[in-house]
């Protein structure tokens, strides 16, 4: 099937509720074209270079997703225009986009990411680190940033009953922490794998790649 009709199925079952952020890491800008075409404007991207030259090549009307794990000193290469930032995993990052972002003249939306799988190796705040943070009136603190939600990644896994758990396990810290912060609004959880079960769990925002686009190759 084409990326069209890709797309047209998957949002064919998507509740109205529910923002699809087309993920087109490692895809040419010839596919991005064609989602686009198809009349899909929220793309995903994890690396900020790739983001950038795609974001100068391609039509003005994008928002562009940052979802991949953010390195500070790279920040500034995306303040101008990034419209989302998924992946919010430590206060020193929010300290550098509230700095980029006030040099812009923006405020920028981030999420929160927080480690809900049980591989060690996906990054995120736990329980007590998020409401340390939010706590300390981040509004505030960073008034260049937007906190409007939260993200997780669940377990790479066959295990449907884990996957689920997982995310109600964020869903009600989102509930939680809605009750902290005004500007909660998205909850980003939901891949190719398991974002009908995310949907089902309560998510606003799947982050769909190989479904739409095909699987990458690296
Ligand atoms: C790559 C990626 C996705 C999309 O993965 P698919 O399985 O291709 O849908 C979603 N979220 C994040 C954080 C990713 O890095």
């Amino acid at each position: 099937m084409s990326i069209a009709e890709n797309l047209k199925q998957l949002k064919q079952d998507l509740p109205e509720e529910v923002t699809l952020v087309a993920v087109s890491k490692t895809k040419p800008q010839e596919d991005l074209m064609e989602a686009y075409t198809a009349g899909q404007r929220v793309f995903g991207e994890n690396k900020i270079q790739e983001m950038t030259a795609k974001y100068e090549a391609l039509p003005k009307d994008i928002a562009w997703h940052m979802i991949g794990h953010v390195q500070s000193n790279k920040v500034k290469y995306m303040a101008p225009y990034v419209a989302l930032i998924h992946g919010v995993d430590r206060e020193k990052l929010l300290k550098e986009i509230n700095k980029q972002a006030a040099k812009h003249e923006r405020v920028i939306d981030c999420l929160l990411q927080i480690h809900i799988a049980q591989e060690s190796t996906k990054f995120g705040l736990d329980e007590e680190e998020l409401f340390t943070l939010l706590q300390n009136d981040p509004a505030t603190t960073y008034p260049n940033v937007r906190l409007v939600g939260l993200m997780g990644m669940a377990t790479f896994t066959e295990d449907q009953e884990q996957i689920k758990r997982e995310f109600a396990t964020l869903k009600s810290l989102y509930e939680r922490a809605q009750q902290h912060i005004s500007t909660f609004e998205t909850l980003s959880m939901g891949m190719s794998g398991d974002y009908p079960l995310a949907i089902a769990e309560g998510s606003t925002m799947i982050r769909v790649g190989s479904k739409i686009f095909g699987a990458r190759n690296y």
